[in-house]
């Protein structure tokens, strides 16, 4: 199968001790890493596929690395980062069930 990636997008995993849902994360919204420390989020850099984390940019709000830029693993901001195929579908959910529903690949690639 040809796919082709048109884009990133980076997920927060849903929190059930919070009671989040799981949410699209954009550009300048805050995220936290799994040592409590904030940072802003830039940009997915990239999607995650089999054997391989994702990554993103994020600029440091909090400790000693505050008002820096550093690129890291999707997970250390419990967030899941996703390739999105031209289409519009997410390249993890074409691989898995197939292009979703609404999508006009649907009908042609099963
Ligand atoms: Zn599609």
């Amino acid at each position: 199968m040809i796919v082709q990636i048109a884009g990133l997008v980076a997920y927060q995993e849903a929190d059930n001790t919070r009671g989040t849902d799981r949410r699209l994360v954009d550009e300048g919204d805050t995220v936290t890493s799994f040592r409590g420390e904030a940072a802003t989020f830039l940009r997915a850099t990239r999607a995650r596929i089999t054997g391989k984390s994702g990554k993103v940019m994020v600029r440091w709000l909090d400790g000693n690395a505050a008002g820096t830029e550093g690129e890291y693993y999707d997970g250390v901001f419990g967030l899941t980062v996703e390739g999105i195929l031209t289409c519009g579908c997410p390249l993890r959910v074409v691989a898995d069930e197939g292009h979703q529903e609404g999508c006009a690949e649907r009908a042609t690639v099963q």
